[in-house]
Order: structure tokens, then sequence, then C-alpha cells
């Protein structure tokens, strides 16, 4: 068994993150990919308890209040918060625990946890990033306006991050992705 270590993936919105998180979850066995709250209202198709803890403002606060996030962050008009007590426990079981959070979250696990290994997920271009977001076609002109917004903020930090990738070409990304964990992986063993 490998030892725990824990690993950030940033990207604007329509990077492809989740797209290539679930491919690594995927290909590496002892991927946990930890599930974060929002005070989002679910899109089409998503659910509560799958890919999100879909709260209230009042709940969201009151797991503020108590601490138990590890990180937490606007985004978008939005609260999200990746919650702590599991991360604690799958970090204890060794898993390579994966969080796909904002830079904000991603600063303050710095901060909270130098060790962790933060990785950018870049568009191939910002036209290419609004074709996306518009390509789902879930979101609302106003909302894409604002991803945009929180995209160029993103790319701004994408320095500050360990390791970049940009993704381009899907099958090339989750390639890369896979060897940077599993380098950390051996690293710590
Ligand atoms: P979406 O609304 O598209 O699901 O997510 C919007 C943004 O919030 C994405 O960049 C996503 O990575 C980020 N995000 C999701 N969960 C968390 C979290 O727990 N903390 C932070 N800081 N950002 C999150």
């Amino acid at each position: 068994m490998r030892n725990g270590n824990l690993f950030v993936i940033s990207g604007p919105s329509g990077a492809g993150k989740g797209t290539l998180v679930a491919r690594l979850a995927q290909r590496v066995p002892d991927v946990w990919v930890s599930r974060s709250a929002t005070t989002r209202a679910p899109r089409e198709g998503e659910q509560d308890g799958v890919q999100y803890d879909f709260l209230s403002d009042a709940q969201f606060q009151k797991l503020v209040d108590e601490k138990g996030f590890l990180e937490w962050a606007e985004y978008a008009g939005n609260c999200y918060g990746t919650p702590l007590k599991s991360i604690l426990e799958q970090l204890e079981a060794g898993k390579q625990i994966v969080l796909e959070i904002d830079v904000q979250g991603a600063l303050q696990v710095r901060d909270k946890m130098p060790q962790a290994h933060l990785v950018f997920i870049e568009p191939p271009s910002m036209e290419e990033l609004e074709r996306r977001l518009r390509g789902r076609g879930t979101e609302e002109d106003e909302v894409i306006s604002k991803r945009m917004e929180a995209a160029r903020f993103e790319l701004s930090h994408k320095e500050d991050y360990d390791m970049r990738l940009v993704n381009d070409d899907l099958d090339r990304a989750t390639d890369e992705l896979v060897a940077y964990i599993d380098s950390c992986a051996s690293e710590t063993r």
C-alpha cells in the first residue's frame, strides 16, 4: 500500500477537469475523489450526494462555523467547500486523494497542507473554453460571462501550481496526470 497524498486539481470551468478526474479514478486504483458541498442549485441530471452535497446557505454556513471545511470559497456567486473529516480519514487510509476545486481553495489547501500537490488544467484557448461552456447548453449567458471572468482570474494563478497540463488531447492529458500522481505517490512510499 502507498502512503496517502493530497492532489488538488484546478482550472477554469470547462477546461475538462471533471472528465480527466473520472478517467484518472478508472486508471489508478487507490485514487479517491472527494465530494464537495455547494450552495449552487443542481444542474439537470445532477443528484444530491453524487456530484455534490447540495446545501442551503444556512447549512453551508453552519459547516463553516463548525470548522468542518478544509477550505471553502465563493465561485461565480455560490459557495463550495471540501469537507475536512473525510479527507483526514482517506489520507490515513493511504489513498491518493483528489480535490477538484478552484484557485482560491487550492491556495488555502497549500497553506494548511504544504505537502499537497497542485495541478492546473489549462484549456487550449479562451475561445475553446467559451465554446465548451456554451456547448454544455446548461447555463444562461450571464452565468457563462461570470465563468469566463472567473477563468481569467484562475489562469492568472497558473504559475502557483506544481504542475500544469494543457487539455487539448484527452488521452495525452490523462496519461500525463496518471504519471504525475504515480511519481508523487512513489516518492512518499
Ligand atoms: P461547478 O459549479 O461547475 O460544478 O464548479 C464551479 C467551480 O467550483 C469549479 O472550478 C470547481 O472546481 C469549483 N469547486 C468545486 N468544489 C469546490 C470546493 O469544494 N471548493 C472550492 N474552492 N472550489 C470548488
